[in-house]
């Protein structure tokens, strides 16, 4: 990746090659200003060590120019590791301090150094906070007025002058805390519309997630129905060829065999006729049942046509699908039907073999069961 030089020059200034993530946007602020801070600082007092010596203000200039190393010291220690960010504060207010009121006390040919108070007032409250901030006022306000009334030292300032840094020191914190006060403001303001659309984000993935659980519910329902004949409960044509091709796939993945049962029942016209469509429907509806009953649940049920039925039996032989035709054949013969009494049903079996489809299977059972009722009905004929 290419990074511009320049950039990386003023990057490797401002942040010592230092990364802040998005989240350290304060961190990264109090390095920039530390790093600048310090940095002059160490510089003025370097000069203003050589201008006071120079004024035979000697012990100043030679406190300007340990000022300078010790502020040289922090800035390398500050831009070695950016852990050291909260102790280079404290020291570089500390130090800063220090070197004030040295000044206030021994400057005294220079009218304007209380001023650099100021300086220290802003700095402390911005690296430390409001709190500490108000502490830090209160060392200047009770070191200005101590050393002003002390009788060792000799300020050149008057009392109103005092009285007048005073009350400036006063407002700046007051500027300061109310600047910091619409800073919070502002915060909690974003805060508390970050919250809502969270809220508001959250409701609506619930919202959205409990209409795609009703469609899924009501598209499982219209495929259970439209694959689900109304009258028997079992499946109908739809969709059967899917499960057919399914099986297929099964039973050659497997190597094992796969046969069908076409059933109809004998002379079921005749029970349409004698007794109506209702008691027919009836009649379908215990055949359903029977069907359900003597199956396993592995053996697909469907209602072919009126009264024909398909069964599909997975892993049977011919020889198998014969037997559990032959136990259907006579568990129907066998059963006492409301209002009709003893009724009978013929099959036509057949097994897959290689290249067979489903509408070729469909053909011989239907052909099988054609011969089974030529023969007279009630039996099971296999092909
Ligand atoms: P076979 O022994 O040769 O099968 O004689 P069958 O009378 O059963 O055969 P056919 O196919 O002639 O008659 C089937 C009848 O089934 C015709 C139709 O009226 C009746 N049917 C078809 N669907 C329904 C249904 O849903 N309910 C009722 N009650 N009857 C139906
Ligand atoms: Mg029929
Ligand atoms: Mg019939």
């Amino acid at each position: 990746m290419y990074t511009n030089p320049i950039k990386a020059l003023v990057e490797n200034f401002l942040f010592s090659g230092h990364t802040f993530t998005h989240r350290e946007n304060d961190k990264k602020f109090k390095f920039v200003f530390l790093n600048h801070v310090i940095g002059f600082a160490a510089f003025v007092a370097f000069i203003m060590g050589f201008v006071r010596i120079h004024q035979h203000f000697t012990v100043m200039g030679y406190l300007d120019f340990l000022f300078s190393f010790i502020f040289i010291f922090f800035l390398i220690r500050l831009r070695a590791s950016k852990e050291q960010i909260n102790f280079i504060s404290t020291a570089l207010i500390v130090s800063a301090y220090l070197l004030f009121t040295a000044i206030y006390v021994l400057a005294t040919n220079q009218a304007n150094r209380l001023s650099l108070f100021f300086l220290l007032l802003a700095s402390a409250y911005f690296l430390k906070g409001r709190r500490i901030g108000f502490y830090w006022l209160l060392i200047i306000v009770v070191t200005i007025i101590s050393i002003q009334f002390s009788d060792f030292v000799d300020t050149h300032h008057s009392s109103l002058d005092i009285f007048s840094i005073t009350l400036y020191l006063i407002a700046l914190y007051f500027i300061l805390d109310l600047y910091e006060e619409i800073k919070n403001g502002q915060t909690a303001e974003v805060q508390y519309i970050n919250d809502h659309l969270e809220t508001l984000i959250r409701q609506r993935t619930n919202e959205l997630e409990i209409a795609n659980r009703e469609l899924e519910t009501e598209k499982y329902l219209l495929e259970k129905v439209s694959s689900t004949d109304p009258l028997t409960g079992l499946h109908n044509r739809y969709q059967i060829k899917e499960i057919f091709d399914f099986e297929v796939t099964q039973s050659k993945r497997y190597n094992t065999d796969l046969s069908i049962i076409m059933m109809d029942l004998d002379y079921f016209k005749l029970i349409n006729d004698t007794y109506g469509h209702v008691v027919g429907d009836q009649f379908l509806k215990e055949i359903a049942a029977i069907l359900k009953n003597t199956l396993r649940e592995a053996e697909v049920i469907v209602r072919w046509g009126g009264e024909e039925f398909l069964i599909i039996v997975p892993k049977a032989d011919l020889g198998k699908v014969h037997e559990i035709a032959e136990r259907l054949r006579t568990t129907i013969e066998q059963h006492e039907f409301h209002n009709i009494g003893k009724r009978t049903a013929s099959f036509g079996v057949t097994s897959y073999i290689e290249n067979d489809t489903f509408d070729s299977m469909i053909l011989k059972a239907d052909n099988a069961l054609y011969t089974a009722k030529a023969k007279g009905r009630n039996q099971v004929e296999s092909v």
